[in-house]
């Protein structure tokens, strides 16, 4: 049976720097919503065209749109043995949408790891990260910098600071993740498979965290 691991928590909570340290532990593909949205918006796919404003206002791409790109996604053979999802769902509806697609494929949600951070931590880490060109590894100029400023420890590749990491567009997101992404955290606990995790702790003790959680540490 497949294993599916949805990564829950706010954005800048550290999602992207656990699922990059664990997805091998778990054999697991790491799915992250974000990332392949700015794939297409790199390429100007037709569904990179219809995210852009939703992306740069800091707000979430309608879910019909979120919905379909995923599906795909976890059908390639790289998600065979199932998914650790990071930044999906983020509505109570991708929510329900996901139990659905999981079920016909005879899977389910199997764990939800909730790092949870607050606010005006989120603003600081979120300002002072930096986010490599080739596959999205993450740095942050203070708390995880790169050994080289300005290089990919993994892969060479430039680092930049996104667009959507400005104060004003940082502040938008978290309130969108209030508004419309906390409620999936009573959803989860509902279900019996949501673990709360200190994200406030150093970057290693959260990874030891989750891989206990995740029944693998
Ligand atoms: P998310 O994927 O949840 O949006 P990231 O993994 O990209 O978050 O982390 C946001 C920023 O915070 C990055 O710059 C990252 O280096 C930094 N960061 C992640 N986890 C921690 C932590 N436990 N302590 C301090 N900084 C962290
Ligand atoms: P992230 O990389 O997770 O911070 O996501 C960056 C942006 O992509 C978000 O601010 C949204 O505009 C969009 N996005 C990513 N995942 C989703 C999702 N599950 N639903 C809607 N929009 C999303």
């Amino acid at each position: 049976m497949p294993s599916y691991v949805v990564l829950l928590g706010p954005p800048g909570a550290g999602k992207g720097t656990q699922a990059e340290r664990i997805s091998d532990e778990l054999g697991l593909a790491h799915i992250s919503s974000g990332d392949i949205f700015r794939e297409n918006l790199k390429n100007q796919t037709e569904l990179g065209k219809k995210a852009q404003g939703y992306m740069n206002r800091g707000e979430l791409v309608p879910d019909d749109l979120t919905i379909e790109m995923i599906k795909d996604r976890l059908q390639r053979d790289d998600c065979k043995a199932g998914a650790l999802l990071d930044g999906f769902p983020r509505t109570p509806a991708q929510a329900e949408a996901l139990g659905k697609m999981l079920a016909e494929w005879n899977g389910k949600v199997d764990c939800v790891p909730y790092i949870s951070v607050p606010a005006e931590e989120l603003i600081t880490r979120l300002c002072g990260r930096w986010t490599c060109r080739a596959q999205g590894h993450v740095y942050h100029e203070k708390f995880n910098p790169s050994k080289k400023p300005g290089v990919c420890d993994v892969d060479g590749s430039e680092l930049y600071q996104r667009d959507d990491d400005k104060k004003e567009t940082v502040e938008r997101r978290i309130s969108v993740y209030l508004e419309q992404t906390s409620p999936l955290i009573e959803y989860y606990k509902k279900l019996g498979v949501l673990a709360e995790i200190d994200g406030t702790l150093p970057i290693d003790q959260v990874t030891s965290l989750m891989l206990k959680a995740l029944k693998k540490g």
